[in-house]
């Protein structure tokens, strides 16, 4: 049967593998040997199932917006990521990997971060399993996300300001991976999406995979059926998204759309929206589409929302999309905004930017009256009210 899943080299049809470093050579292929014995073992599941269910609050309610669903004539149930501890999916990745490293001998955590989120939820997960953290982050980041950063520093975390290229997320990987090749013995280099070399995308994806193992039970119990007409999901690059289809991958009754951040528009310039004018390139250890000028150059994204701009994208989704397994859609600032602020007035439930942009995405699908339509909502926007208030689409 075919399957959009990894092959045994890592590989999503022509994208993905491990393209590293000869120095990380030991510690790529030690993980690889490891992440799948612990991830089925019994004991990492337990404890793994058991932190899910009292420290993050899983699982996470599979919600039937009726006032939304009214609005764009379906049914549209609202997977409520957005509810778990600290504000978003990350930590289900996050608690993953820290677990693994522990099994792993490794003493030190280190993580790169954007927007800051995924620096949150490494530090909270350290800090709960006495783990030492330091967390990569541009400065211009480090500046523009001070309230993560402090959150960062009292859970006990270092943050280092990355000072190189543009001093955002691209900077900060490239530093996380200086780190770990100078520290290869003690250290566990935690990535925050289904980014990077093999095995990490798929690990990533499998740690995420939760959401859809929900999905399925809670669709049956409201339903009476165990899949969707549709899934709906952001991508940055790709976890949530990832955790959302993981277990509808091969089941092509379910139709999959998913929402990248066009930024001002694809055609200006301005724009995170990879799978849209992204070239087969090698970003971060994978090969993938990636943002870039004629001669090879990172173009550095744009987008209103520091989660999704990301200059690669998941060597999965770039396959489902090259495939045509998956529909995507680059939806802009001004259309995720409007987004956000429709779920707030339609359902009392204020979202994260980059899980508006997914929200965005709704008025340009065709449904039909009897489908069934969910939508992960990635994270919460407290984080974002700031910017929310500055571009109120009400208020001129
Ligand atoms: C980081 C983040 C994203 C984007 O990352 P993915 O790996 O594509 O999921 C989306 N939503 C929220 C709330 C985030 O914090």
């Amino acid at each position: 049967m075919k399957t959009y899943q990894v092959n045994e080299e890592g590989y999503y049809g022509n994208f993905g593998g491990a393209y590293i470093p000869e120095i990380l050579h030991r510690c790529v292929t030690e993980l690889k040997e490891a992440y799948l014995k612990v991830l089925e073992s019994q004991d990492f599941q337990e404890e793994f199932a058991q932190l899910l269910r009292d420290y993050v609050g899983r699982p996470s309610p599979l919600y039937l917006a009726k006032r939304l669903s009214e609005k764009y004539g379906c049914k549209i149930y609202l997977k409520r990521e957005d509810l778990n501890h600290t504000g978003a999916h990350k930590i289900n990745n996050a608690i993953g990997q820290v677990l693994l490293a522990k099994r792993m001998g490794k003493k030190r955590i280190i993580a790169e971060t954007g927007a800051g989120q995924h620096g949150v939820a490494t530090a909270t997960v350290c800090a709960l399993m006495n783990m030492e953290c330091v967390v990569y982050m541009g400065k211009t980041d480090v500046e523009r996300q001070h309230v993560n950063v402090e959150r960062m520093k009292m859970l006990g975390a270092k943050v280092v300001a990355v000072t190189s290229g543009n001093m955002t997320l691209k900077d900060a990987t490239n530093e996380a991976i200086r780190d770990w090749c100078c520290h290869p013995a003690d250290t566990y280099y935690v990535i925050g999406s289904t980014v990077g070399p093999h095995p990490y995308p798929d690990m990533v994806a499998r740690l995420q995979s939760v959401i859809s193992e929900e999905i399925k039970k809670q669709l049956q119990e409201h339903e009476g059926r165990d899949y969707p007409d549709y899934l709906m999901a952001c991508v940055g690059g790709g976890s949530n998204a990832a955790g959302t289809i993981y277990h509808y991958i091969d089941d092509e009754r379910v139709k999959i759309i998913l929402a990248e951040a066009g930024g001002k528009g694809i055609d200006t310039n301005l724009s995170a929206a990879t799978i849209h004018l992204g070239k087969l390139g090698i970003i971060h250890g994978s090969k993938t589409l990636v943002m870039q000028d004629e001669d090879g150059q990172i173009q550095e994204p744009y987008s209103i929302s520091a989660g999704l701009d990301y200059p690669g994208i998941g060597p999965m989704h770039a396959n489902l999309a090259h495939e045509h397994r998956a529909t995507v859609l680059a939806i802009n600032d001004d259309e995720a905004i409007r987004a956000a602020y429709e779920l707030t007035l339609l359902e009392g439930i204020i979202p994260a930017l980059e899980s508006a942009h997914a929200l965005g995405a709704l008025p340009k699908v065709a449904f039909r009256p009897t489908d069934i339509v969910v939508l992960t909502v990635s994270g919460r926007g407290d984080k974002d009210i700031d910017t929310y208030l500055s571009h109120n689409p009400y208020q001129d």
